[in-house]
């Protein structure tokens, strides 16, 4: 394997509300437990959401959810663009996904929430990033 087919790991992908496509969600390494969200600019090139609302594109290229390139992709951003934690991302997924049941269905938001509950213990494998995850969802609707 030649060093611009170097591999840096595989991202994970999120639905966004903001964008066309699926956000590419890249953990830190170097930062554990926070990640880096990239959106679709062209084919495989995708570029990190944070940056470019600094004003900076920094983009990567992502094969079969690996990101591949001589570059590490945590490097080269924006000054200012650091990872954000995983559970507030992962939160306003569930959110998201949440308040979309309601307006689709009609659902009242304590049956919504109930549900979300569920889908949250089937997302997670341990219990402690189900704990972890709910906290920080409870946050994101009650500091929102
Ligand atoms: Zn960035």
């Amino acid at each position: 394997m030649s060093s611009d087919r170097m591999e840096h790991g595989k991202v994970t992908w999120m639905r966004s509300s903001q964008y066309k496509n699926d956000l590419a969600v890249y953990k830190s390494v170097r930062k554990p437990g926070h990640v880096y969200k990239f959106f679709r600019k062209r084919d495989r090139e995708y570029c990190c959401c944070r940056c470019r609302e600094l004003g900076k594109w920094r983009s990567i290229i992502i094969v079969n959810d690996a990101v591949i390139g001589r570059k590490n992709p945590e490097e080269d951003h924006h000054e200012e663009c650091v990872p954000v934690d995983e559970n507030a991302v992962k939160a306003q997924e569930v959110d998201r996904d949440m308040r979309q049941e309601v307006r689709s269905n009609g659902k009242r938001p304590r049956e919504a929430y109930n549900e979300m509950l569920t889908t949250v213990a089937k997302k997670y494998k341990s219990s402690e990033e189900q704990v972890n995850a709910n906290e920080a969802f409870i946050k994101a609707i009650y500091m929102a």
